[in-house]
């Protein structure tokens, strides 16, 4: 019978894998604690008509990449690409953003019909954070200020480099998008085809175009930068200096502009060259008019996702990663002949006196060679062994897997003293 597989672009993450991620996750959660943020989890489904109201329907996310389905009832459904929309739609329905702020984020997958490579799949994982109802470029550094210190402290922050730039108000760019559109009128014919029907339904998207031909016809393309509305101006130059005296780095790239439409005044990325072409590992900005848009009464909002797929690679590519994060115990009990009663009892006093402590309990019988041959094979530096005889005496085998040590014979009192003092 043909096995079924997994569908492509939706990965499995192994035994082997699941280690590093959870180092990764543990990392950036505990730092957004210490910033003061707040969990939020939404659902992975939403109405359709949530997704296109927000990213924009002339978007590659609307138009070509949703997973979209009917309902049993009819009703169309889509699994989040993005979460910035689930978490405006999700603060509004429950009050949230009525006369406060919000500095929250939210962890899982996200799907997009993309085509599968090397850091870009179908099913991905998004870190994001979303901050609600503050106005001022402050809060706009503090964001980055929290990116920087997760890709510092996790060892990658050599290896990215923060771009940002200003998308100005909605009149601002749209003044910019007509002197776009007419300057690449003139040169229509030379554009990649992709840019060519951009033209008529996002031209800001051109200014992306990984098409070098289309990137050379840009050099002498209006500046977003100098049709900035001049509130928008403030609040880039406030954040420049914010970023200045925290002495975080950053490059202006004027023709940073992001794929979904709801952004407006900041944007950034944090990039780096070395995962190939996948090469944003950290994506946001400010998206001031999402909240009213979805319904909601204005609120200024500001935040980013952070690839995890592409954040892991980076580690692993680095080779930043921590050592020991794979072993699966510190304490193997080895337990040979009919004692699987005491066994039991030994390996639970230990989790109960001792919860620092992962200890792998050997089941399913096997003699002395083989049960030892897993305990070395598990990772742990020591194997307790309970046979017949030490049952007999109330005492249990030490022995350390990883040094040139004797092993000994202790009472089960002086085993779990010896073990205490190995935190
Ligand atoms: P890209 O330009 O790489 O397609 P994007 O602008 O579509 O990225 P966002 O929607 O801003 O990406 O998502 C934020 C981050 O999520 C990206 O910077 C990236 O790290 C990650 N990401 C986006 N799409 C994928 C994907 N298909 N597979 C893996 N990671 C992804
Ligand atoms: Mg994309």
């Amino acid at each position: 019978m043909k096995k079924i597989q997994a569908i492509r672009g939706m990965n499995d993450l192994l035994p082997a894998d699941s280690p590093l991620w959870q180092y990764v996750e543990a990392v950036v959660t505990d730092i957004l604690a210490r910033y003061g943020y707040q969990e939020i989890r939404f659902p992975i489904v939403e109405a359709t008509e949530l997704f296109k109201r927000s990213i924009g329907e002339v978007t590659d996310i609307v138009e070509k990449e949703m997973y979209t389905f009917e309902d049993r009832n009819g009703d169309s459904l889509t699994l989040r690409p993005e979460g910035t929309a689930c978490c405006v739609r999700a603060c509004e329905e429950n009050g949230l953003l009525y006369n406060q702020t919000q500095r929250l984020w939210y962890m899982g997958p996200m799907f997009r019909h993309e085509r599968p490579q090397k850091g870009r799949y179908r099913q991905f994982h998004q870190i994001g954070v979303e901050t609600f109802g503050i106005q001022g470029p402050d809060i706009d550094a503090e964001v980055l200020l929290l990116s920087a210190r997760i890709l510092r402290e996790l060892g990658v922050g050599d290896a990215v480099q923060l771009q940002i730039n200003s998308l100005g108000s909605a009149e601002a760019r749209s003044a910019y998008k007509d002197a776009l559109v007419s300057y690449l009128n003139q040169v229509a014919e030379q554009l990649d085809e992709d840019s060519k029907r951009r033209l008529g339904t996002n031209p800001l998207r051109i200014l992306d175009s990984k098409d070098t031909s289309t990137q050379a016809l840009l050099n002498n393309a209006p500046v977003l930068l100098d049709y900035l509305d001049e509130e928008s101006h403030a609040h880039f130059e406030g954040l420049k200096q914010l970023l200045d005296a925290a002495g975080i780095a950053y490059q202006v790239n004027p023709r940073l502009v992001r794929g979904l439409d709801y952004y407006g005044k900041t944007a950034f990325e944090w990039v780096t060259d070395k995962l190939g072409a996948q090469s944003t590992v950290c994506a946001g900005g400010r998206y001031d008019g999402l909240v009213e848009q979805l319904g909601g009464k204005a609120t200024p909002a500001v935040g980013f996702g952070i690839g995890l797929e592409r954040l892991v690679l980076l580690v692993q590519a680095l080779t930043v990663v921590p050592e020991g994060l794979d072993q699966q115990a510190d304490v193997y009990l080895v337990a040979v002949g009919n004692v699987q009663q005491q066994a039991f009892q030994l390996a639970e006093r230990i989790r109960d006196e001792l919860p620092f402590v992962r200890l792998l309990a050997h089941c399913g019988g096997g003699n002395f060679k083989n049960q030892l041959k897993k305990a070395d094979k598990s990772g742990a530096d020591i194997a307790l062994i309970l046979g017949e005889d030490e049952v007999r005496d109330g005492k249990v085998v030490v022995k350390f897997l990883r040094d040139d040590v004797a092993q000994q014979t202790l009472s089960q009192e002086d085993a779990v003293t010896l073990l205490a003092g190995l935190e």
